[in-house]
């Protein structure tokens, strides 16, 4: 077994703590914290997602504004919906629900948000600060992964992180969170040579790739961190893109489910109170 399982739990429950005393303290001051969400269609994991962040912001003593729209609203009208919320004193944050369905454009939207507003990093404005060094307030996701290192008290400065992912959603950013606290970064891809070379190398792993079971113990260093993002279903049972045999070799990883999925959704709270 590894030396420490990161649950996401406990470390979501620390940030619980602190925006229910944050949004108690906005609601005293007559701020009534909102979460708007936007969706377009019917997509059943956009409503699960939709559902959990409702329970989650009420639970934290916020509100939550839901927007369906039907999946033949056109780009302009969503943005339009958008442009509505954005002027609306009374909304504290938006999430448009991604992705849209194909004939909208996601980057617009994102482009859409004001940036004050914008809880999971879509607006350029946001990404752009990230990758300037300037703003740890990354998508959701990535943030997760950082608040659970830095949780369980995992020294970053220095050592070699290897990310195996290039979205934009979590790869790219996790690689600028990991940078600002001083790691260097390999970023791996499908088209990366050699990959279980390098990820042989890692202090720190951080699986993006959507493929369950993709990272195996020969891949990995003796005492190596893992961060395990993937989120698979396999035989209708929810797996991650570690091979969970990998935990041997570990000196910390993190489970799945229970793992980076718990903390995220804690993060687009924590991104909708940051400017009160
Ligand atoms: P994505 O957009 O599909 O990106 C996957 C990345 O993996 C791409 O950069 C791709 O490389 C790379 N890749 C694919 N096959 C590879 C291979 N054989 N070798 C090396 N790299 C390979 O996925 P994503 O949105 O980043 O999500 C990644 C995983 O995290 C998914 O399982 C997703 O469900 C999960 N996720 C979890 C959370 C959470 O809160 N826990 C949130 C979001 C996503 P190319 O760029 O070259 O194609």
């Amino acid at each position: 077994m590894s030396d420490v399982l990161m649950k996401g739990k406990i470390v979501a429950d620390v940030y619980r703590t602190a925006l229910e005393t944050k949004i108690a303290e906005a609601k005293a001051q007559g701020i009534e914290v909102t979460l708007a969400i936007v969706i377009v269609g019917d997509d059943p994991a956009s409503h699960v997602y939709k559902g959990r962040l409702v329970k989650l912001v009420e639970s934290l003593g916020g509100k939550a504004k839901e927007i369906l729209l039907p999946a033949t609203t056109t780009q302009e009208e969503v943005i339009a919906c958008i442009e509505s919320l954005n002027g609306d004193e009374e909304i504290t944050g938006i999430l448009p629900m991604m992705p849209m369905p194909k004939h909208i454009n996601d980057d617009e939207i994102g482009a859409a948000l004001k940036a004050e507003k914008d809880v999971d990093c879509l607006n350029v404005v946001n990404a752009g600060e990230v990758f300037l060094g300037r703003s740890r307030y990354a998508a959701c996701t990535p943030r997760s992964c950082m608040a659970i290192l830095n949780y369980y008290g995992i020294e970053l400065a220095g050592k070699h992180a290897v990310v195996i992912g290039r979205s934009n959603v979590v790869g790219k950013p996790v690689s600028m969170l990991l940078l600002q606290q001083n790691c260097t970064v390999t970023i791996c891809h499908s088209r990366t040579k050699n990959l279980p070379e390098i990820l042989r190398q890692a202090d720190i792993i951080v699986a993006a790739v959507g493929k369950a079971g993709f990272v195996t113990p020969d891949m990995v260093k003796e005492g190596a961190v893992i961060v395990d993002v993937g989120i698979n279903m396999v035989d209708g049972k929810l797996c991650g893109d570690v091979d969970p045999a990998c935990e041997e070799k570990a000196s910390a990883f993190t489970p799945v489910p229970g793992g980076v999925g718990v903390v995220s959704n804690m993060m687009v709270m924590d991104a909708l109170v940051r400017n009160l």
